[in-house]
C-alpha cells in the first residue's frame, strides 16, 4: 500500500487542501505531519500571540483527523531531517506540501527536496494552498511580478480560481509513526488578554458568519474604527485554517458590491505574495529605496517607545497601538495611521516598526506586514510614496464621535464626541486630570521634518 507524507506549514486545515487530497489519491495510508522547527521561530515566528494561536490550530487539525480515523503527528526539529526521518520510519514515497512565497521557505523547499531525492523519495509542492493564485501565475508583459495593484487586480479576476475541494472522509496514519505532545495554549507566556481562538473549526464557523451578516456592509463600513465591520479572517488566511481560494468563491457566491470590495482586500494578499516570491530581499531592505536617513538616537528612541506604549499624545495612534497590545490584532485604517505615524510623522525606520508589530500581531506575515509597511513608509509600491496620512482629520473621519479611542484610551474616556481626537484643545485643567500625555511632536513639525528629509521641501 503506498504511504505519503503530508507536511502542513501554514495550511492548517483539512477543507481545500490540495496535498492532502493528492495524498490520498491512490487510497493509500498517508502521516499529516508538523514540525515545530526552531528556525521558523528564529525567522521571526515566535511572538507569543502566534504560538497560542498555533497550539489550538493544531489541536483542532488534530480533533478533526481523529474524527476520520486518522491523527496528527508532530515532531520538533530542523524541517528537512525531521520530514526525512518520518519518511523513512513509514516508508513513505512520496512527500506532499504547500508552496509559500517567502525566502525562507523557497529555501527549505530546495534543500528537502535534494535530501528526499537522495533517500529515492519525491517532493510534490502544491500551488493555491496559501494564496488563491500563485505567486508568478499572473505576470505583466515585461516583468516578473506586478508592482502595481490595480493592473495586477485585473489579470487576477481575469485568472479565477480553481474548485473547491472537500475535506476527506476518512484518514489512515500508520501505527508506527509517533508524535511528541501537542503544545498548549495555556502554556504560552505573554499572549494579549485579549487574543482570539484559533483552529480550523473556529474559522469556519467565522467565515460563515461573516457571509450571513457583515460582508454585505464591507464597502461601505469597512473602514469604521469603531464599528469594526472588517471580517477578522486574517489569522485564519495567516494559518492556513481557512483557505484563500474558498474564501474567495463562498464571498463570490455571496455576491454583491461588499463581497466583491472584500474579495480585492484579499487579492491584495495574494498582490503581496507575488512581490516577495520575486523579491524575497523586500522582507527587510527597501523595495524603492527613497535613500532616507532615518532618525536614530536617544530622542528617536523615546519617540519609539511612546509610538509602542501607545502614549504620543494623538489619540487615534494611541487607540491603534494599545488595541495592538489588548489583542494582538489591530483594525487595518488603525495600522495605517500608527505606519504612516511612525515612518513619516516621527520619521523612524519601517524596520522598527514593522517589527514591533511581528512581535504582537497574531496575523503577522512576512509578506503582508513588510509589505504594508513599505507601502505607507514610501519605500514600497505605493505609487504616492510622499503621502502623510493626518492622524487628526483621519481620525475625526473614521471615528466621528470618537468612540473608537474612548475605547481604548481610558484617560480619554469622559471627553465626549470628536474631541476625543484633539484632547489639547480642552480646558487646561481638564486637560490634566485626564493625565493623557501631550503630543510627542507637532504635526507641523513633523511633516517638515519628513519632506526635508526626502527631499520635498
Ligand atoms: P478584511 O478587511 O476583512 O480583509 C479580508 C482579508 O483580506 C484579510 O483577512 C487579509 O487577509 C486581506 N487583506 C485585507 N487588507 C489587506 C492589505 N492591506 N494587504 C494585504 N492583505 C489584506 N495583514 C496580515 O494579514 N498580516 C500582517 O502582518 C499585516 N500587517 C499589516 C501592517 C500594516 C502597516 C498595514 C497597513 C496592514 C497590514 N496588514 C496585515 C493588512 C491588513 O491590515 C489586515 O490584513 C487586516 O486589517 C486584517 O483584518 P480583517 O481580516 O478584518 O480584514
Amino acid at each position: 500500500m503506498q504511504t505519503s507524507v503530508v507536511v502542513f506549514t501554514c495550511d492548517l486545515r483539512l477543507s481545500d487542501h490540495p496535498p492532502l487530497r493528492a495524498a490520498l489519491h491512490g487510497g493509500g495510508r498517508v502521516v499529516p505531519l508538523f514540525v515545530r522547527d526552531p528556525a521558523v521561530d528564529r525567522a521571526g515566528f515566535a511572538a507569543p500571540n502566534r504560538l497560542a494561536f498555533l497550539a489550538d490550530c493544531l489541536r483542532d487539525l488534530d480533533a478533526r483527523l481523529r474524527e476520520r480515523g486518522g491523527r496528527l503527528v508532530l515532531r520538533e526539529g530542523d524541517t528537512v531531517t525531521e520530514v526525512c526521518r518520518v519518511a523513512a520510519e513509514a516508508d513513505a514515497d512520496e512527500v506532499h506540501m504547500a508552496g509559500d512565497a517567502s525566502g525562507f521557505a523557497h529555501g527549505r523547499e530546495r534543500r528537502l527536496r535534494r535530501a528526499l531525492e537522495a533517500d529515492g523519495r519525491r517532493l510534490y509542492v502544491h500551488e493555491t494552498v496559501s494564496t488563491a493564485v500563485a505567486p508568478g501565475a499572473v505576470t505583466p508583459a515585461s516583468s516578473d511580478h506586478f508592482a502595481v495593484f490595480t493592473p495586477y487586480y485585473r489579470c487576477w479576476s481575469a485568472q479565477g480560481t480553481r474548485d473547491v475541494l472537500d475535506a476527506p472522509r476518512a484518514i489512515t496514519v500508520p501505527e508506527e509513526v509517533g508524535s511528541a505532545p501537542l503544545p498548549e495554549r495555556a502554556g504560552v507566556r505573554g499572549v494579549s488578554p485579549g487574543l482570539c481562538s484559533g483552529g480550523e473549526t473556529e474559522g469556519r464557523r467565522l467565515l460563515t458568519a461573516w457571509l450571513r451578516a457583515g460582508v454585505d456592509a464591507y464597502e461601505e463600513r469597512h473602514d469604521d474604527l469603531a464599528g469594526d465591520a472588517t471580517s477578522r479572517l486574517s489569522p485564519h488566511l495567516h494559518f492556513g485554517t481557512l483557505s484563500p481560494v474558498e474564501v474567495v468563491h463562498r464571498a463570490r457566491r455571496a455576491g454583491g458590491a461588499g463581497a466583491e470590495a472584500f474579495v480585492r482586500q484579499v487579492a491584495w494578499r495574494d498582490f503581496n505574495r507575488q512581490v516577495l516570491a520575486a523579491r524575497p530581499d523586500a522582507a527587510a531592505q527597501d523595495y524603492r529605496t527613497q535613500r532616507d536617513r532615518w532618525r536614530r538616537g536617544k530622542e528617536a528612541e523615546a519617540d519609539t517607545e511612546a509610538w509602542r506604549e501607545g502614549r504620543t499624545g494623538y489619540p487615534v495612534v494611541d487607540a491603534a497601538m494599545r488595541q495592538l497590545r489588548h489583542e494582538g490584532w489591530m483594525h487595518n485604517r488603525a495600522r495605517l495611521l500608527a505606519a504612516s505615524f511612525l515612518s513619516k510623522t516621527l520619521y523612524v525606520d519601517w524596520r522598527v516598526g514593522a517589527r514591533h508589530f511581528l512581535d504582537l500581531l497574531v496575523d503577522g506575515d512576512v509578506a503582508n506586514n513588510q509589505l504594508n509597511w513599505q507601502w505607507m513608509a514610501g519605500t514600497g509600491t505605493d505609487t504616492r510614496p510622499y503621502r502623510v496620512l493626518n492622524p487628526v482629520t483621519q481620525g475625526k473621519r473614521y471615528d466621528p464621535d470618537g468612540t473608537y479611542v474612548r475605547r481604548w484610551v481610558a484617560e480619554l474616556a469622559d471627553v465626549a464626541g470628536a474631541a476625543a481626537h484633539e484632547p489639547w484643545k480642552l480646558p487646561a485643567p481638564v486637560r490634566s486630570a485626564t493625565g493623557y500625555p501631550e503630543p510627542v511632536v507637532s504635526l507641523a513639525e513633523g511633516l517638515d521634518r519628513f519632506k526635508q528629509a526626502r527631499g520635498r521641501l
